[in-house]
């Protein structure tokens, strides 16, 4: 396949090490309200249950890279439950408001519905439950999706790629049926987690011809209890072979949808929000556009991701993460944790795909310039911090 190289990677070899995160001198108390150096508010947590998932996505986690010999974590190396709500009911004591689980693929995180229930339970300074997402592949949420509802989870963002089986099997490469996935997301719907999100990573000379049909079929069959989202093909990790020729710009995939459904934009629900959102003329619904390469976000970026291993990483793109678990695992006290994260995203200058679009992309391998250094580490992968 394409570029990535045979070599097995592990995934704690992954990028730089970083030395053990300190509790810093100066205390940084929850107030519910941190900035980082370029002034953007913590108010998103993203936190990666496994980093594990049965499907191949090429453009996510090629085959001949993520295959029988891959290194993935040992279960020891996981963040417990408890860990990750501990840590959870922290960053919502710094400003979050927003949990969204991902991996790898979430739901394959034995009694996922178990942490559900424990972040169900925590609560912002101003007394307010969080908003708390999950991001599927879709394969066991038929199976899921009323236990996932009754733990206490609001929403799902469902990944679809084509409707076209044979496009879609090629893409997750484990021969997975789109009819399974559909079903998935009308169990979501019927248990209450919508209005669903369906993001299409959409991979020129791929499943570019899929965009109309995808439109096409959550328009008539869903409305506006379906938003479906086209996602630019992003350049994270280092193993997907990414090449600027095969992202398709969101402009041209609004073009192309406007000539058939005309669009009319809206504007962002959230300051902070990833997609731009544009509603059907007609009132048959939204749609929304990621446009991670051609128009970079990263002025109001807010989000923080927790890797299953407990570091933390301040950019999708970044090649170390802090790692909080020794923290959590020694004697440090929760406002010792506190205070460490607070210091952390205080330091936070990551703006790594703004950077790209001035000066051109890495190719993540340890000799692009992406994060400002002639020898930059290599990054860390999706399935590992998650999207
Ligand atoms: N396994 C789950 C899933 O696929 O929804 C959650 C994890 S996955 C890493 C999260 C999201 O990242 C998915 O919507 C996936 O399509 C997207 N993604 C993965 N690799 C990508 C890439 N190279 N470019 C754009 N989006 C990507
Ligand atoms: Fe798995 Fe999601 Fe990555 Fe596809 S995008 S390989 S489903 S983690
Ligand atoms: Fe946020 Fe990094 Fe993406 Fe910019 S490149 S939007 S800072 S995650």
């Amino acid at each position: 396949m394409k570029n990535s190289s045979s070599t097995v990677i592990p995934i704690s070899a992954v990028g730089h090490a970083r030395p053990a995160v300190a509790v810093p001198e100066t205390a940084v108390p929850a107030t519910g309200v941190l900035h980082d150096r370029l002034g953007r508010p913590l108010t998103d947590l993203r936190i990666s249950v496994t980093d594990r998932c049965n499907f191949r996505c090429s453009y996510c986690m090629p085959k001949d890279v993520f295959d029988k010999d891959y290194k993935y974590l040992p279960h020891s190396a996981l963040l417990s439950f408890e860990e990750m709500t501990r840590l959870a009911r922290l960053f919502a004591g710094h400003g979050v408001r927003k949990i969204r689980l991902t991996g790898g693929e979430p739901l394959l995180r034995k009694n996922i519905e178990g942490l559900i229930e424990q972040l169900a339970e925590i609560r912002t300074p101003g007394g307010e439950a969080l908003a708390l997402t999950l991001t599927t592949n879709g394969s066991l949420l038929a199976r899921k999706a009323a236990a996932l509802k009754a733990a206490g989870l609001q929403r799902v963002t469902v990944s679809l790629d084509s409707l076209d089986d044979a496009v879609f099997r090629h893409m997750n490469d484990v021969d997975f049926p789109v009819a399974d996935v559909l079903a998935g997301i009308d169990a979501a719907l019927a248990a209450g987690l919508g209005p669903i999100k369906v993001n299409m990573v959409v991979k020129r000379g791929t499943n570019e011809q899929e965009i109309l049909p995808m439109a096409r079929y959550f328009r008539a069959h869903h409305g506006a209890k379906v938003v479906l989202r086209f996602i630019e093909y992003m350049d994270v990790g280092a193993t997907n072979g990414w090449r600027m020729d095969e992202v398709l710009p969101s402009a041209d995939v609004i073009a192309r949808i406007h000539a058939e459904f005309p669009l009319v934009p809206l504007e962002a629900a959230t300051p902070g929000e990833t997609a731009q959102r544009w509603a059907y003329a007609d009132g048959g619904g939204e749609i929304g556009v990621i446009s991670s390469v051609t128009q970079a976000f990263c002025h109001d970026c807010s989000r923080a991701r927790l890797s299953t291993e407990g570091k933390l990483y301040l950019c999708l793109f970044a090649t170390a993460g802090h790692d909080l678990r020794p923290l959590l695992r020694g004697a440090a006290s929760d406002d010792d944790i506190a205070s460490a994260i607070g210091h952390i995203w205080q330091g936070r200058a990551d703006r790594y795909s703004e950077l790209r679009a001035l000066q051109g992309p890495d190719d993540g391998s340890g000799s692009g310039n992406g994060n400002g250094s002639d020898k930059a580490p290599r990054r860390v992968e999706m399935s590992y911090i998650g999207g």
